[in-house]
């Protein structure tokens, strides 16, 4: 027999657990004992030896690999040596790279482990779900992921969707009875998979299955797919990598055939000249400082409360123009306190702040007496019935809920009331959802049915007669232009035989009670995040299921729209895509949506080539937040499902948080492209100078294991420099990029060559020099490599700063530049001077006078890389805009 056959009351005795109970702590750490962790062995992965040679493959390193092979049929052992270590090395580092990123992103993965609401020893606790064992009766609600095989032993209107188990799309009903033996897995409507997730409504079940054991665990035993770290820069990088061997091949088969016709050099020194130029050409280090560089952001906005879930986001996040927010707990603090009541006839206002049970119902200063106010006991006992939330103590003895914050806070309204108010036995429910923004429960009272209502007031109004709708209208405008956050309650007396409660139950005949007016405080630094987008042409965008009134004016205390407009969802839904492309831009407050506005939303704005971030935390979020460029879900209150759907989970549920992440992935992104910057010169110029002394006819300046040691120590030394440079000041007064903006700008090439032309241009003309003064190759050879770095390093100043002059203020606030350059020095000291390393090199030892060279070619490349910033950045650019302005 399978679990699905059985009887609920056999499969309570079989699992040997009390419904009401549940396991005992020592029970179930007995069962993990017995059952192991209720999770998926792991994916066994690439062995070690695999991932490493995986970063041999590359055109790149194949390139070298040929030259190296040249160099053994030439006998220049040496050079083979040298250019093998190189690719290994280079390997080396790009596999430790991923590894450290593979376990940063696994440690955020974890961070983001699922929970599970179960019943312990008599006490509902949320623990993590890999310690769930068979027999835990666990609580399920919509958004949950579910965490084991679970057999449903209540549900109401309980729905999971199962796709990723069964392919079917649809979310299915599911239901408690036992069902015959041959059901297919499809049709096992009294279980629910781990795997899937729950669609809606509620339930409680009980494990019967864990780990490995699973349906899921027997498709597949590996459904943790592991991450690519492929972002759109690393696959331009990439392509970029593949354009550049060709051009280097060809270059390098032009260079041969020149020196062969025209030149008198014989093959062998030719071929080596030819592999000097390839490996000179080639940045070998670059693909891994850029993976470096990202998973280091990654790792920045962990620590900033942004949990990043894949690499490219970092790239995309730098790239948002919109923010589209939640308001409730997100823009404000999530701390509600009711603060007054309203009824057809009397108003009350209340004290006391928080959920602290301190404070009075009070009209005109005085405790009113529910004795007095027959229809606000209705009103208590109805907010306190349709609850699912509790009040509790934290260990600093301050008043916290476990449950939402909106339902918390009618508790502790109900506490301050002049005498105790007791809760209804409720026989059915409907949970809230803020799709249709109401929560329901049948009751039972005095062997009478009812049912009682809470929910936003529009909804509830719809459900009394037209003639008494007006008044309401009126109160409720009033208190919302307060930024109150309304909720009405109602009742209706039913059938005395009715044990349901469905969404047709709730049309009309309902009496209204009242209005309960909630204050949430705007988060403090969130109207200081708001002015910062502004200045850094993000727009930002409320959504919320509150009343109009309240949003705009909660709206205006945060720097949100203008005070006075505000589009609600039902307009939303009446408008079609072109009207809807000018609202989703035009306005800022869109009040009273519905789940289905933020997709349509996120739709609208894309439309508009808007790089579009939104938040979201229920279960019908999910759409939205995967069709978001940015999907943001809160750690906080977020439901397992739109964690999974969304890009970046908020730690703390905060819009600064997105704001913060924003700004890290604007300077990660401006990192990359100095890195870039910085790099590729390296390679540019002394290709340059190899394939000009071709050319012309003179020596070639450096040897193979020279260049290599050039560029290593340029791209994969000074250039992490880069990768701990501050953010700019002023990046978050510009504009965002535009996100389809080419890696390697006209302007980022113009800087290239720039930069190559001065390195090369001032060596050619000091090898002319020294030449013509007779010097020796050897020290000819030093100086040229000496100039090479010295140049890399004053240049290194200049990109530290993509337009600002070099040394500005924050000159110093990059410790590791000064590090490294340090480091460096000391290194090109030692291979100049140690005896043992001219021998590897083939360096000699130079004079103090010599240095006079580098030094003046280094310290020109930084002046006339300044000069071009000053240029570019403040002549050019004045002269656009004023010439822009003119038009
Ligand atoms: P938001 O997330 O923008 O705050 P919600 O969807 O949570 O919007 O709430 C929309 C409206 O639904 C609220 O103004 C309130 O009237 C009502 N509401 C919110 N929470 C509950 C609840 N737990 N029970 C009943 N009604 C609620
Ligand atoms: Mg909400």
């Amino acid at each position: 027999m399978q679990w699905f056959q059985y009887e609920l009351t056999e499969v309570l005795e079989m699992q040997a657990v009390d419904l009401k109970e549940g396991l005992t702590s020592d029970e179930a750490a007995k069962r993990l004992n017995s059952y192991g962790k209720n999770e998926l062995p792991e994916e066994k992965g690439d062995p070690v030896i695999l991932k490493y040679l995986k970063h041999f493959h590359d055109v790149l390193i194949y390139v070298l690999l040929v030259a190296a092979v040249i160099t053994v049929g030439l006998g220049h052992y040496v050079d083979t040596v040298v250019i093998l270590a190189v690719v290994i090395i280079n390997a080396a580092i790009g596999f430790i790279q991923e590894s450290k990123a593979e376990k940063a992103l696994e440690g955020i993965r974890n961070m983001l482990s699922i929970k599970a609401a179960v019943m312990r020893s008599g006490r509902k606790t949320e623990i993590q779900s890999v310690e769930l064992v068979p027999g835990d009766i666990v609580f399920l609600r919509a958004g949950d992921k579910v965490p084991a095989d679970i057999r449903v032993l209540e549900a109401v209107s309980l729905q999971a969707e199962e796709s990723s188990l069964t392919g079917e799309s649809d979310a299915v009903e599911k239901q408690v009875l036992s069902l015959p033996e041959n059901t297919v897995l499809a049709d096992r409507s009294n279980m629910v998979f781990a795997g899937t997730s729950i669609a809606s409504g509620t339930g409680v079940g009980i494990v019967v299955v864990t780990g490995a054991n699973t349906e899921l665990g027997k498709i597949s035993s590996a459904m943790a797919s592991v991450e690519k770290l492929q972002t759109p820069l690393l696959k331009q990088t990439a392509d970029f990598g593949k354009l550049i061997s060709v051009v280097i091949v060809i270059s390098a088969i032009a260079m041969f055939f020149i020196g062969y016709w025209f030149h008198d050099y014989g093959t062998a020194e030719l071929l080596l000249a030819v592999i000097g130029l390839t490996v000179a050409a080639i940045p070998e280090g670059l693909p891994a400082i850029l993976s470096i560089i990202l998973a280091l952001g990654v790792q920045t906005m962990a620590g900033k409360n942004a949990i990043v879930r894949n690499l490219p986001s970092v790239e995309t996040l730098g790239a948002v123009t919109v923010i589209c927010s939640d308001k409730t707990g997100t823009l404000t603090k999530n701390e509600m306190t009711v603060t007054s009541v309203i009824l057809t006839d009397a108003e009350f206002a209340i004290s006391g702040v928080g959920y602290s049970p301190e404070g009075a119902i009070q009209k005109e200063g005085r405790q009113v007496q529910l004795a007095d106010y027959p229809t606000l006991e209705r009103l208590l006992v109805c907010v306190k019935t349709v609850n699912d939330a509790h009040l509790l103590k934290d260990k600093n003895q301050r008043w916290t809920v476990s449950g939402g914050a909106t339902e918390g806070c009618l508790l502790t309204l109900v506490e301050k009331a002049d005498k105790q108010v007791d809760a209804l036995s409720v026989i059915a429910e409907i949970p809230f959802d803020s799709a249709y923004k109401y929560m329901a429960s049948l009751v039972e009272e005095d062997n009478q049915r009812w049912i009682y209502i809470k929910g936003a007031p529009e909804k509830l109004l719809q459900l009394i007669p037209d003639d008494e709708r007006a008044k309401w209208e009126d109160k409720i405008k009033e208190h919302a232009k307060r930024g109150e956050r309304l909720l009405a309650a109602a009742m209706k007396r039913v059938d005395s035989y009715s044990s349901t409660i469905d969404h047709e139950d709730l049309v009309d005949g309902f009496e209204f009670l009242g209005l309960a007016g909630i204050i949430d405080p705007p988060r403090d630094e969130v109207i200081e995040s708001i002015s910062q987008c502004r200045k850094a042409g993000i727009q930002v965008k409320m959504i919320t299921g509150d009343h109009k009134e309240t949003a705009v004016a909660i709206g205006s205390k945060l720097g949100i729209g203008d005070g006075q407009r505000a589009l609600e969802g039902s307009e939303l839904d009446a408008m079609d895509a072109d009207q809807l492309a000018v609202a989703a831009v035009e306005y800022d407050i869109f009040a009273r949506t519905s789940p289905t506005n933020k997709l349509q939303l996120v739709e609208a704005l894309q439309a508009q080539q808007h790089i579009c971030a939104m938040t979201g935390d229920g279960v019908n979020d999910a759409p939205a937040l995967k069709r978001a460029d940015i999907g943001i879900a809160m750690g906080i209150k977020g439901t397992e499902v739109s964690k999974e759907a969304a890009e970046m989970v908020l730690v703390d549920d905060n819009f600064s948080t997105i704001v913060n992440a924003v700004k890290e992935g604007r300077r990660v992104y401006d990192n990359l492209k100095k890195t870039i910057l910085f790099i590729l010169p390296t390679n540019v110029s002394e290709g340059m100078l190899i394939f000009i002394s071709i050319l012309i006819g003179t020596t070639i300046p450096l040897t193979a294991v020279q260049i290599l040691w050039v560029n290593m120590i340029t791209a994969v030394t000074i250039s992490l420099a880069i990768a701990f440079e501050k953010l700019e000041p002023g990046t978050m007064e510009r504009p965002p990029r535009k996100p389809n903006i080419r890696l390697l700008s006209g302007y980022a090439m113009f800087r290239i060559a720039f930069v190559s032309l001065i390195i090369c241009g001032g060596i050619l003309w000091m090898n002319s020099v020294l030449t013509a003064r007779n010097y020796e190759v050897g020290i000819l050879q030093t100086m040229t490599l000496q100039t090479l770095v010295i140049s890399q390093l004053f240049y290194l100043f200049n990109c530290r700063s993509e337009r600002r002059f070099a040394l500005n203020r924050g000159f110093f606030s990059n410790k590791a530049a000064f590090l490294v350059s340090g480091i460096l020095i000391l290194v090109q000291l030692a291979i100049t001077y140690l005896p043992f390393m001219n021998t590897l090199l083939g360096t000699e030892p130079i004079g103090i006078q010599y240095w006079v060279w580098p030094l003046l070619i280094g310290f020109s490349v930084f002046v006339m890389v300044e000069l071009e910033k000053w240029f570019v950045h403040r002549v050019m650019r004045g002269y656009l805009d004023r010439h822009m302005k003119n038009e």
